[in-house]
């Protein structure tokens, strides 16, 4: 199966990929649009690709965090309430808990503290050594803040991975979220803190959830530019979307100096997507994350953590792009045009009756004008892109209209 994936012409990183069945049980209710059977099949399209197979990837089986890892960001009062809601398994309105979004289920403590487990279990391998680059598909609880719950996150898995590399072992990290709402909680629990950036890019609030992440916001008192917002118009398609990465993030990441990235990787961004007005491909996400790739290679001596997010298009969408992040980052990406295994295709059409694509990617044209090439104010994209950089390009000595 290997034979499949592209060979590599340098040294792959030592990449550890987060997976255990038991991830599968952070499960509202039979009609919860984050269905489980998005990762089930991720990982099947993993295996059936070998991407797991390569002798520099290992996979990693996570624990459950415990109350005081999670307190690194959470308060010990919201972290009460989850115990609580789990054990009586009913609803509570407390912190966010019980609503229709994130309703509470039996054991919803242990789902979401075991998916935090798996991107903290991330960190630890990076600061020890043991790996270079690490994916937890499973994670990306992005909209979970400091003592609420929302847009069904509970915890928030990417901001432990951040604590730990930062507390234990003094490192600068960037969070980098792609999903295509705004990474609201992330945002939030980072907020008054110069030492870590935060970016996201995403539809912009005026038309989605949670209706934040406006250019200006960016940082409490004494953390001005620490957080970073790009909100693209509804309707943007590929060329928009990696036009208005490019004109922001790379210069915002070489005058922070990151140690580390760790990324969000939401596929909800997909033009099948149910749950945003986004229209990206495929490929797009292929080619962002072996950018974020790049980015980790050039400022962090390849250190990167990328986890998955949303994704409601749950056969035709998110197992492709997530198979396709976890290639990416352990540095063997898949070729374009590849065919999707049909044992794949046979085993989601016979146990879900959804007839899936042929390939692993969309055939899309990924061609955008660079931003160096000139911006047209009248344009609603570049207007976003342009509040940005108006924004927080000053902030780090960058000249908006010029750098
Ligand atoms: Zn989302």
């Amino acid at each position: 199966m290997l034979a499949r994936v592209t060979q590599l012409t340098r040294t792959p990183p030592p990449t550890s990929v987060v997976w255990d069945s038991a991830l599968l049980n952070y499960r509202f209710n039979a009609t919860h649009p984050m269905d489980p059977v998005r990762l089930e099949l991720t990982e099947r399209l993993c295996r059936e690709l070998g991407v797991f197979d390569a002798e520099h990837v290992s996979l990693t089986v996570p624990g459950i965090a415990d109350d005081d890892a999670l307190a690194t960001v959470h308060s010990r009062e919201y972290i009460a309430a989850v115990h609580r809601a789990s054990e009586a398994g009913k609803a509570s309105t407390d912190h966010g808990l019980g609503t229709e979004d994130t309703p509470v289920f039996e054991g919803i403590h242990r789902g979401a503290a075991r998916i935090a487990a798996g991107t903290l279990g991330l960190a630890e391998a990076l600061a020890s050594g043991a790996a270079v680059r690490g994916v937890n598909f499973a994670g990306g609880m992005h909209h979970a803040s400091r003592a609420k719950a929302g847009g069904f996150c509970v915890y928030n898995d990417a901001a432990l991975a951040i604590q730990h590399l930062r507390h234990r072992c003094g490192v600068h990290a960037v969070y980098i979220d792609l999903d295509a709402h705004h990474g609201d909680g992330t945002q939030q629990i980072f907020y008054d803190d110069a030492d870590v950036l935060t970016i996201s890019m995403h539809q912009s609030g005026v038309s989605l959830f949670p209706g934040t992440g406006f250019p200006n916001e960016t940082g409490g008192p004494g953390a001005e530019g620490s957080a970073v917002n790009i909100a693209v118009p509804e309707g943007t398609g590929d060329a928009g979307f990696l036009r208005a990465f490019e004109a922001v993030i790379p210069a915002v990441l070489r005058a922070f100096e990151p140690d580390v990235i760790v990324s969000q990787h939401g596929c909800d961004s997909h033009t099948l997507d149910p749950m945003s007005d986004l229209h990206l491909s495929i490929d797009a996400h292929r080619l962002l994350a072996l950018r974020v790739g790049e980015l980790a290679d050039e400022l962090c001596d390849g250190r990167w953590i990328a986890t998955g997010g949303g994704g409601y298009a749950i056969h035709t969408v998110v197992p492709r792009s997530w198979t396709q992040l976890t290639a990416a980052a352990s540095g063997a990406a898949l070729p374009k045009g590849l065919a999707v295994p049909g044992a794949w295709r046979d085993y989601v059409r016979s146990t879900y009756g959804v007839d899936t694509p042929e390939t692993m990617d969309d055939g899309a044209d990924l061609r955008f004008r660079s931003w160096e090439a000139g911006y047209d104010p009248e344009d609603d994209l570049d207007r976003a892109v342009i509040q940005t950089r108006r924004e927080i390009f000053p902030l780090w000595g960058m000249d908006p209209w010029f750098d």
